[in-house]
């Protein structure tokens, strides 16, 4: 199947062709054609399948195709995407930008945290399609300056992360406000309760797209997990970033103050590194993901939130420095390599506090994630299924050096 067969019009079509995108993904294939047809959808799919390009694609060609018909000069908002995360915005709106660079439609992605000034002042001078935060978004319709009675397509994007997130009632009073005659598309890597709710309430007949559900791993992401004790953590990350073949490193952390912490010590020991979490500015994160973006920056050290819709081409490695205690953060952790069918590794470092976590990410997964032994950065093992104890050391030597008896002993 190629773009061709999604009845694109040539300007998207030359718009895909220039991102190098060959063929649609299976949310792509699934999604596209009932969007252009006007129907609702009920998407349950987590980033890394493709769905940004599957929502903006099919809108994107609907509006232009509309504001072509009525032969429009007026700009009102026309389309409103939501979303939980400044980051996932700042990427939607990159996607727009990208797959409607030949057509000549206006967007604009608005989120808290920064002065509303230019916000309004774009707002003022016309625009289509709106990506918004729900915050940033409740405050600028209680000021006056957004209206969303022309919205005709609305989506809610990652709505169990809104749900997480404490959003749910914002989203709540945003859907009130839209008018009744609309296209909605609803997306969400999880269906609890609330959210098969909220997705009743949003949709007229919707037609349901499951891909890659949440406890299925991709399979591309090759998985390893370490046994090693909190202390002698920093030691094997050191240890592990002397292998050059791991250009980028995405490590997640739960604490933002461990996130600060770790990328602190990476670039005591020469390794250029750098935090992003919920405490630092915008701008700040903004900065580290560029840095890292473009290979200036060789480890990004993550804490859950900020990590969440971090959308970097081929990033290949991935390492949970601590293991979460929510299960499918794991799945979303690691769905960050091995994106939209490229391969990636996706490491794992547990303590002995996190054997249960662990235990607990294996029976989500249903598949048992393979042991691996640091043995230095020459000799390291293959891949293990997990067999054995795992080795409790109180310092990385004897890890290395337990490890390395039992090669001599094979
Ligand atoms: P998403 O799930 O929307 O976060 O997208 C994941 C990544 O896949 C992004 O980097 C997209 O640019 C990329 N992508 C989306 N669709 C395709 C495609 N059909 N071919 C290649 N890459 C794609």
């Amino acid at each position: 199947m190629s773009f061709k067969n999604l009845r694109l019009i040539e300007p998207i079509l030359k718009a895909l062709d220039e991102e190098g995108y060959e063929t649609p993904t299976q949310i792509q294939q699934k999604s596209i054609i009932p969007i252009l047809e006007h129907k609702d959808i009920l998407g349950c799919a987590q980033t890394g399948t493709g769905k940004t390009a599957a929502f903006t694609i099919p809108i994107l060609q609907l509006l232009q195709e509309q504001r072509e018909a009525n032969n429009s000069r007026t700009r009102n908002i026309e389309v409103l995407i939501l979303t939980p995360t400044r980051e996932l915005a700042i990427q939607i709106g990159e996607s727009i930008a990208a797959y409607g660079r030949h057509l000549r439609l206006k967007h604009l992605v608005i989120f808290g945290g920064v002065s509303q000034h230019a916000q309004v002042n774009s707002i003022r001078n016309g625009i289509d399609i709106l990506v918004a935060t729900p915050g940033r978004l409740l405050d600028l319709m209680q000021q006056g300056f957004i209206s969303l009675s022309n919205i005709k397509f609305f989506v809610l994007d990652e709505a169990d992360r809104m749900l997480d997130m404490g959003f749910i009632h914002d989203v709540k009073k945003i859907i009130a406000k839209l008018p009744v005659k609309r296209q909605s598309l609803f997306f969400s890597a999880t269906m609890p309760p609330e959210i098969s709710q909220l997705a009743d309430m949003l949709l007229k007949n919707p037609v349901k797209v499951e891909v890659t559900p949440i406890s299925s791993t991709a399979e591309m992401i090759q998985q390893a997990v370490y046994f090693i004790e909190k202390n002698d953590k920093q030691g094997l990350l050191i240890d592990i970033l002397k292998d050059r073949s791991i250009e980028s490193l995405l490590v997640f952390t739960q604490m933002k103050h461990a996130a600060d912490k770790l990328s602190k010590r990476l670039n005591a020991a020469g390794i250029n590194a750098a935090a992003i979490h919920g405490n630092k500015s915008q701008n700040a994160r903004q900065t580290a993901l560029e840095n890292f973006k473009s290979k200036k920056v060789r480890v990004l050290v993550a804490t859950d939130i900020a990590a969440r819709g971090i959308d970097i081409d081929q990033l290949s490695h991935v390492l949970n420095y601590e293991l979460p205690n929510v299960p499918e953060t794991y799945v979303h952790r690691i769905g960050r390599t091995g994106r939209a069918g490229a391969s990636g590794i996706a490491l794992s470092f547990c303590s002995s506090e996190e054997r249960s976590y662990l235990k607990d990410i294996e029976k989500l997964i249903k598949k048992s994630i393979p042991v691996k032994r640091w043995v230095g950065t020459q000799q390291e093992e293959p891949l293990v299924t997990k067999s054995t104890a795992p080795i409790k050391t109180n310092n990385l030597q004897t890890t290395k050096r337990l490890a390395i008896q039992k090669i001599n002993r094979v």
